[in-house]
């Protein structure tokens, strides 16, 4: 799993010094409203992704330029499927929170906590099982 993964970061980090109870319903509205804003922030990069691809392919003036302007055109729609595999992971998401699963690890069922949470919006694990998978995966070559 690439951990290049666009980051969202333009949300007020919750108070964590109210006592509540973990994944409250205050917990669940906040992650399902920076996840539903770091959604529409990607879609928004597709679009403009698509617009931009559309705008060049309309503008195959010089050959010799072709080469360079096809690598350029893979770059975008590798980003572009990164995008698309991402807004995915924030679906997948939003409905765990609906299921009210969102928020605790897939692995050993631990709270994954507010912190990583935020940083990582869509981790399914706890950081001991992320790392432990982490570690299995580069066993096997990656
Ligand atoms: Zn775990």
């Amino acid at each position: 799993m690439p951990t290049n993964d666009s980051q969202f970061t333009h949300f007020k980090p919750y108070d964590l010094d109210t006592g509540e109870e973990y994944m409250c319903d205050a917990h669940r509205e906040h992650f399902r409203q920076i996840l539903n804003a770091w959604k529409r922030q990607l879609m928004e990069e597709v679009d403009s992704t698509i617009h931009h691809l559309q705008e060049e392919a309309s503008n195959f003036a010089d050959p010799s330029d072709r080469a360079s302007q096809e690598e350029e055109f893979s770059l975008e729609l590798r980003t572009r499927d990164r995008e698309r595999k991402l807004i995915r992971k924030i679906d997948e998401a939003v409905e765990r929170i609906d299921e009210d699963e969102y928020g605790f690890c897939d692995a050993c069922g631990i709270e994954i906590g507010i912190r990583r949470l935020e940083a990582r919006p869509t981790a399914t694990l706890c950081i001991d099982c992320k790392t432990l998978a982490e570690i299995k995966e580069k066993q096997l070559g990656g």
